[in-house]
C-alpha cells in the first residue's frame, strides 16, 4: 500500500511564495531573484513532503500563478494580444495573468465548486500548436537532482479543453487530436525520464455529463493511451463521483484516483458494480482534502477495508479527496485556539500525518496506532458536537408583496429615477489598514482606532454627499474582510492566525472556521451604521454578508449539513437586520456573492441547493419591515438558470454587475418577467481605468431597452475597497452624471 497527494500549497508555510511574486511585480528584485526564490520554495516543498512519509510526492502542480496558465503556456496557447509583448518570457506570462495598460488581462474563474480562480485559456483561430517548455519536467529532473522521485501531475485534456473559451462545438474533436498530441509529446517525455506515474486531473468528469458526452471523453481519452501505451497514466477526479464509471473502468489506465468523501458513498457501489480492469491501482480520496477537520481514521480504515476487498493491497494507494491546495499550509503557528479546538483541526501538514497513520494501521500496525488520534478528535466532539437546530427551516416570508412594499418605501425615500449608491466598501487605504494591524497588536487603543474609522466615514459621507449619491453607505473601513469580520464577532466562528489558502494569484484568503452552533452574542454592525447615519439626512444602508456567503467562505463542519449552518447563520443575521432598524437604518443589504460559487457541480443537486440557500436568505431578510428596504448583491454573471431563484429570494433591489456582460444579462430579466428592483453595476472596480461618462450613459440606455426605468438602480459592480480613493472619486462622479443625464431623457 502507498501514500499519496494529488497537489499541495504553494504559497509556502509563511506566504513565501506570495511575498517572492509581489516583490518582482514591484520590481523589488529581479527575474533571476524570483525564479531563485522560487526554486527555494519548491525544494522546501518537496523536502517535506518527502519527509512526511509519502510514497508518491506531487511535481508539477507548483506554479508561479495558475496551473491553467501553465498548460496553456506549455502548448504555447498564448493569446496573441501578448505574444507581442516585450519583456522576457515571465513578463509574457505575468502579463496574461494580470493584465497591462495595453492588454486586458485573460479571463479568471472559480476552479469548479472552490473559491480557488483558475486563468480561461483562449483557444484562438491564431494558435500553433507545440510544446514549448514542459515545465513538469523541469520540476521533476530538479527533484531528482535533489534526490526525490516524484510523481508528474498535468491538468489532463478533456478539463483543460472543457474549461476553456472560443471553441465552437463543431471543432472539439479537432481540437481535441492537436491537443492530444500535445499531451502524448509531454508525457512521452516524462515516462523517458522516468516517472513511476503521472497523475492526469480530469475534474471536469465529475460534472453532469450525459452518457454520450462522458462516451465521447472516455474515448478521447483511449485515444491518449494508443498514442503512449507504455505510459504509466493515473486518471484522477475529485470533489464528486463520476456517474459513468463504468465507460471509465476499462480504459488501459495505471491507475484510477477517486474521491470516496464528497461522493455521496456512490464511488464504492459503482466499483463493485464496475471493477476497474485487473492491473491497475486505485488511488482512493480518503482523507477530506478541502476542508480543515481531523480525519476519523476509523471510519477512514473501514472504507479502505471496503476497496481492499476489489484491489490486491499494493495496487493501493492512500490519499486526500483531492489537492491540498485548497487548505492552508500547517496548524504549527495557530497559537491562539483553545486546544480541544485545535486538537480537532488538520492543515495540510496535518493530513499528511494523517495519511502515515492510516497506512500503518491498514498495513497491519496494532488498532491502538490509532488511539492517541481517535481520542483527541473524541475530546473536539464531545466539546464541540454537531449542532443540528433547523427550526428557521420553515419558508419564511415577508410581509406585504413586493408591489406594495415597493410603494410604502417609495412613500418613504422619495428616490428619484435611477438612483446611485454604491455596493459598500470605500477604499481601504493604507493607514486604514496599518491602523487596523497596530489595533489588532495592541499598539492603537480601541478609542484611537475607532476615532480613525469615524473620521473616514465622516469624510466620506460628505464626498458622497458631495458626488450626489442618492442612497449612502458607511464604507466598510472597520472591516478587513466581508466573512473573516462576521466570522470575528459570530460564535461558533473563529479565524486563524496563518490560515492562508490561495485564491487567485498571489492572492490569498483566510477563511473563519464554523466550529460550532453559530449565534450572534450581540450587534455587529449597529455601531459604526447609526455613526454614519447620525451625519446625514440621505440614507445610508446597512451592510451585512449573506448566510450562504459566510458559509461558502468559510470552513464549516463536515458533520453538519451545510443547510443546517446556513440557517444558524440566518437567524444570527436576522437579529441584526432588527438591531439595524431599531437603531433607525432604513435600507439593509444583505451580500451574497458567493451564492453562485455554491452550485452543486452535479445538475440534479442543484434544486435542493437552492431551495435551502433562498430560504436561508429570507429567513435572514423576512423580519424586515414593510418600509425597509432590502438589497442584496451578487456579482457573477452567469445568473441565466437562477432568475427563478434570485427572484423568490424577494429583495426590494438586487445588484448586479453589468458592465463586462455589456448588459446583457439584463435580458435574462426580461424574459423571467422579473419586477423588483436591479442595480446596473455600469464600470468595472477591477481596474483603476476613470469609466467615460457616455459609455455608462450608453450602459443605462440599453439597459432601459429592455425594462422600465423605475427598476433600475445605478451602482459600480461591485465594493469599492481595493480601489483608491481619487480613481473613485473620479469615477463615482462620472457615474452620477450619467445617471443624471439619463434621468433628464426620461
Ligand atoms: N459589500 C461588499 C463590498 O462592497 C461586497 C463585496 C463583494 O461582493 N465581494 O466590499
Ligand atoms: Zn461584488
Amino acid at each position: 500500500m502507498k501514500t499519496s497527494v494529488q497537489g499541495y500549497p504553494r504559497i509556502g508555510e509563511n506566504r513565501e511564495w506570495k511575498r517572492a511574486l509581489e516583490a518582482y511585480w514591484k520590481e523589488e528584485i529581479t527575474a533571476a531573484e524570483l525564479q531563485e526564490q522560487m526554486k527555494a520554495i519548491r525544494l522546501e516543498r518537496l523536502t517535506r513532503l518527502e519527509a512526511s512519509g509519502l510514497d508518491l510526492v506531487p511535481t508539477g502542480d507548483f506554479s508561479y500563478y495558475d496551473h491553467m496558465l501553465d498548460t496553456a503556456f506549455m502548448f504555447n496557447l498564448v493569446p496573441e494580444r501578448f505574444a507581442s509583448l516585450s519583456g522576457n518570457e515571465l513578463d509574457q506570462y505575468f502579463a496574461a495573468a494580470r493584465g497591462t495598460s495595453e492588454a486586458p488581462a485573460m479571463e479568471m474563474t472559480k476552479w469548479f465548486d472552490t473559491n480557488y480562480h483558475y486563468i480561461v485559456p483562449e483557444l484562438e483561430d491564431s494558435w500553433v500548436p507545440d510544446v514549448t517548455r514542459n515545465y513538469p519536467l523541469e520540476q521533476y529532473r530538479e527533484a531528482e537532482a535533489a534526490g526525490i522521485k516524484t510523481k508528474p501531475v498535468l491538468v489532463g485534456p478533456y478539463t483543460f479543453m472543457t474549461l476553456a473559451k472560443g471553441l465552437e462545438a463543431e471543432h472539439r474533436d479537432s481540437c481535441m487530436s492537436v491537443l492530444l498530441s500535445l499531451y502524448a509529446k509531454v508525457i512521452v517525455e516524462l515516462y523517458e525520464a522516468g516517472a513511476p506515474l503521472i497523475q492526469l486531473d480530469e475534474p471536469a468528469l465529475v460534472t453532469s455529463l450525459t452518457r454520450e458526452e462522458a462516451g465521447q471523453a472516455a474515448k478521447w481519452l483511449q485515444q491518449l493511451l494508443d498514442l503512449v501505451p507504455k505510459a504509466p497514466l493515473q486518471l484522477q477526479t475529485y470533489f464528486e463521483s463520476l456517474t459513468h464509471w463504468d465507460l471509465f473502468a476499462a480504459l488501459p489506465f495505471h491507475a484510477f484516483g477517486l474521491d470516496l468523501m464528497y461522493d455521496d458513498g456512490d464511488t464504492l457501489q459503482q466499483l463493485r458494480q464496475h471493477p476497474p480492469h485487473q492491473n491497475a491501482a486505485l488511488a482512493i480520496g480518503v482523507i477530506d482534502g478541502r476542508n480543515v477537520w481531523k480525519s476519523d481514521l476509523r471510519e477512514a480504515q473501514q472504507l479502505v477495508h471496503s476497496v481492499q476487498s476489489l484491489c490486491p493491497e499494493n495496487q493501493l494507494i492512500l490519499q486526500p479527496s483531492c489537492s491540498l491546495l485548497h487548505v492552508p499550509v500547517s496548524l504549527k503557528q495557530e497559537e491562539r485556539f483553545v486546544e480541544d479546538l485545535k486538537q480537532g483541526m488538520a492543515f495540510a501538514d496535518e493530513k499528511l500525518q494523517e495519511l502515515q497513520l492510516l497506512k500503518q494501521v491498514c498495513t497491519g500496525a496494532p488498532e491502538s496506532t490509532l488511539d492517541d488520534h481517535q481520542a483527541s478528535l473524541s475530546r473536539f466532539r464531545k466539546r464541540y458536537p454537531a449542532a443540528g437546530d433547523t427550526s428557521s427551516e420553515k419558508l419564511a416570508m415577508r410581509e406585504p408583496v413586493f408591489s406594495r412594499r415597493a410603494e410604502l418605501q417609495q412613500a418613504r425615500w422619495q428616490l428619484p429615477l435611477l438612483p446611485t449608491t454604491t455596493i459598500g466598501s470605500l477604499p481601504q487605504t493604507t493607514d486604514m489598514r496599518k491602523a487596523r494591524t497596530a489595533y489588532r497588536r495592541g499598539e492603537l487603543s480601541a478609542k484611537r482606532y475607532r476615532a480613525m474609522v469615524e473620521e473616514k466615514m465622516q469624510r466620506w459621507i460628505k464626498l458622497q454627499e458631495d458626488i450626489g449619491l442618492d442612497v449612502l453607505v458607511h464604507g466598510e473601513f472597520e472591516r478587513n474582510d466581508m466573512v473573516e469580520f462576521f466570522g470575528e464577532k459570530l460564535d461558533g466562528m473563529a479565524v486563524t492566525q496563518n490560515g492562508w489558502v490561495q485564491s487567485y494569484g498571489s492572492r490569498c484568503v483566510k477563511p473563519p472556521l464554523i466550529y460550532g452552533a453559530v449565534s450572534a452574542p450581540g450587534s455587529m454592525t449597529v455601531s459604526e451604521t447609526a455613526y454614519a447615519q447620525s451625519l446625514t439626512d440621505r440614507p445610508v444602508k446597512g451592510m451585512l454578508t449573506g448566510p450562504v456567503t459566510i458559509l461558502k467562505w468559510s470552513f464549516e463542519r463536515s458533520d453538519v449539513p451545510k443547510s443546517v449552518t446556513a440557517y444558524q447563520l440566518a437567524e444570527a443575521l436576522q437579529q441584526e437586520v432588527e438591531a439595524l432598524e431599531e437603531a433607525g437604518i432604513g435600507m439593509i443589504q444583505i451580500d451574497e456573492p458567493a451564492l453562485r460559487e455554491g452550485f452543486p457541480l452535479k445538475r440534479e443537486k442543484r434544486a435542493h441547493y437552492l431551495d435551502w440557500a433562498v430560504n436561508s436568505f429570507r429567513a435572514a431578510s423576512a423580519v424586515a419591515q414593510p418600509e425597509t428596504q432590502i438589497h442584496t448583491h451578487m456579482c457573477y454573471s452567469d445568473f441565466h438558470d437562477m432568475i427563478d431563484a434570485i427572484s423568490a429570494m424577494d429583495a426590494d433591489v438586487i445588484s448586479i454587475e453589468t458592465s463586462r456582460s455589456h448588459g446583457g444579462l439584463i435580458q435574462a430579466f426580461e424574459d423571467n418577467t422579473y419586477d423588483k428592483g436591479i442595480g446596473l453595476g455600469v464600470y468595472d472596480i477591477h481596474s483603476p481605468r476613470i469609466p467615460p461618462v457616455q459609455e455608462m450613459t450608453d450602459m443605462i440606455e440599453r439597459c432601459l431597452n429592455v425594462l422600465p426605468a423605475f427598476q433600475f438602480w445605478v451602482n459600480p459592480d461591485c465594493g469599492l475597497k481595493t480601489r483608491n480613493e481619487s480613481e473613485t472619486e473620479a469615477a463615482l462622479r462620472n457615474m452620477q452624471q450619467a445617471a443624471e443625464t439619463v434621468r433628464e431623457t426620461l
